[in-house]
């Protein structure tokens, strides 16, 4: 077992930045150096703005990034963690051959797409910067290091990697380990700090369990011992795909079911409240909404149908394949709705959307499902698409909506299209006929209302039926949110139940009561 001293993780993405900055942050005798060939990525990560923002992140990297002087007590969620003075041993570089070099244990935190051409386009992983980021590790990394995957990867990667080292290296001992991450954006550090498990894949040879041990040992620093769990190499890498691919699967089930709900007048959230006792099912990942999104689900599920299918197993890739299909469906049912509640067209109207991330509490907008939600209603023509997202800089929303629609030849952006990106949700809301919250973050679930006058243009819908109205409620579901103000005023969670007009089914709140401000 070796006694590790020093630890790079190549990849300072979502992964890679947040898992080194807790691992760095709980052995502060270990030197942890995260390194990237972006550039500017790593430029934020010394400074004081991240390049992502996660809940609690900033705290843990100052901490281990900067060193302190004086004991500090550490708040995320339900965790307290009292770290005292200490040195700094968390750092960001380029240098990816330097510090490989040094490393008893090197991660692999590289991105692993979707393949876009050639064979298995669509569906099977692009390998090319898991590939690159291996070669080089091969290259640098002294004899006897422990190669951890961390990224999610296909089935059998690992072979992949030892052939790689084997290529650069020949006759080199290495180790490779899996090491799945199962964080989820929006939690990373709440996540990272209190882990249901950790699993660890190994080969089961003397040296493979060696490697494996030497890792727990680093985990072991915060993990009870009784989380970690130690597989196989291949079981560890399924175990990550089959995880993701199994609450997808969840919230797929959960949609469908709205979609009968909205027929039938039963309530999916009641069905999600009584089949969620049931201790066999449990009650998380049933809240029906628009879908999911983000840059993992829907790979993960695609890695899945290509092995089943390089494996010959047609039924089982349909299987996965449909979880897909359905997600698709239910983004696909809340644009129609949209249209059809504004009279089937959208021309001469400004549409406002509320949330850009994927997720609330991030600001990743890769596969966010307000992108497709945009994709769908630019083709009836709105006047306006007026997009607001409290965490995504309005920037990179545009520099992001030029990249989509580059292929096109289109331009969206105001002044030559409709898509406008707005700092100020009222700004955003202001005289539009529809407002979609594409993003559950809180401050949309009880928004302050700054004016007594309606913000909403005079053709707004006065009902828009949504499934469940209320304002309280978990957003980006099909609703649209019909905002009210003045003298039709009433709490979300009171909705006058006798008042015959439409209007009387929709949500309206007094945000002077319940809101915190936006
Ligand atoms: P990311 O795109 O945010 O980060 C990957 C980083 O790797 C980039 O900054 C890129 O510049 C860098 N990189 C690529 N090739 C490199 C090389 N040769 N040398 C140095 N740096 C290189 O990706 P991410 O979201 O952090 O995901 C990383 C992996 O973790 C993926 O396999 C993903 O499926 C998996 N994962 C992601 C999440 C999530 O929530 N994002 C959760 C669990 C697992």
């Amino acid at each position: 077992v070796v006694k590790v001293k020093n630890i790079c993780c190549v990849g300072a993405g979502y992964v890679g930045g947040p898992t080194a900055a807790v691992i760095a942050f709980h052995n502060p005798n270990i030197r942890v150096t995260v390194v990237d060939k972006d550039v500017g990525r790593i430029r934020k990560w010394n400074s004081q703005h991240p390049p992502i923002h996660e809940p609690g992140l900033n705290e843990v990297v100052r901490v281990a990034r900067d060193g302190t002087n004086a004991t500090k007590v550490f708040v995320e969620g339900d965790f307290t963690v009292e770290m005292p003075a200490r040195k700094q041993n968390l750092f960001f570089s380029t240098d990816v051959a330097k510090c490989v070099s040094e490393a008893d244990i090197v991660f692999l935190s590289v991105n692993t797409p979707t393949k876009m051409t050639g064979i298995g386009a669509g569906a099977a992983t692009n390998m090319v910067a898991l590939e690159g980021a291996t070669r080089d590790i091969a290259i640098a990394a002294k004899p006897g290091a422990i190669i951890v995957e961390k990224s999610t990867v296909p089935c059998r990667t690992a072979q992949i990697v030892r052939d790689t080292l084997e290529v650069h290296r020949p006759g080199v001992p290495f180790e490779i380990l899996s090491n799945p991450e199962f964080l989820a954006e929006g939690t990373a550090i709440k996540d990272l700090l209190n882990p249901d498990r950790i699993l660890i894949g190994s080969s089961r040879t003397k040296a493979g369990l060696a490697a494996a041990a030497s890792l727990e040992e680093v985990y072991s620093a915060w993990v009870d011992r009784s989380r970690i769990v130690t597989v196989n190499l291949w079981s560890s890498e399924l175990s990550k795909l089959v995880a993701n691919a199994m609450l997808a699967q969840r919230i797929s089930s959960i949609n469908t079911v709205s979609a009968i709900c909205e027929k039938t007048g039963a309530d999916v959230d009641e069905i999600a409240k009584a089949i969620g006792r049931d201790a066999r099912l449990g009650s998380k990942f049933l809240k029906a909404g628009l879908g999911f999104g983000g840059s993992c689900f829907k790979k993960d599920i695609l890695s899945l149908v290509y092995l089943a299918q390089t494996l010959n197993l047609e039924e089982v890739a349909d299987y996965w394949m449909q979880v897909i299909t359905i997600n698709e469906f239910q983004r696909n049912r809340f644009v129609k709705r949209v249209v059809a509640n504004l009279h089937g067209t959208l021309i001469g109207r400004k549409i406002s959307i509320l949330g850009y991330a994927f997720k609330k509490d991030t600001s990743d907008t890769r596969e966010s499902p307000a992108v497709e939600v945009v994709k769908s209603l630019l083709a009836d023509n709105p006047s306006e698409i007026a997009i607001f997202d409290p965490r995504c800089n309005p920037e990179d929303v545009k520099d992001e909506i030029k990249r989509l629609f580059a292929t096109t030849g289109l331009k969206l952006l105001k002044p030559d299209g409709p898509i406008e990106v707005y700092k100020d949700s009222y700004e955003a809301c202001h005289d539009s006929s529809a407002v979609l919250i594409l993003t559950e973050w809180d401050q949309f679930r009880y928004p302050p209302l700054k004016e007594k006058d309606s913000i909403f243009h005079k053709d707004a819908p006065s009902t828009v039926a949504p499934t469940k109205p209320t304002l309280g409620r978990t957003p980006s579901e099909l609703d649209i949110l019909h905002m009210m103000t003045s003298s039709r005023h009433t709490k979300p969670s009171s909705p006058s139940p006798n008042n015959s007009t439409p209007s009387s089914s929709t949500p309206q709140t007094d945000g002077t009561e319940l809101a915190p401000p936006l």
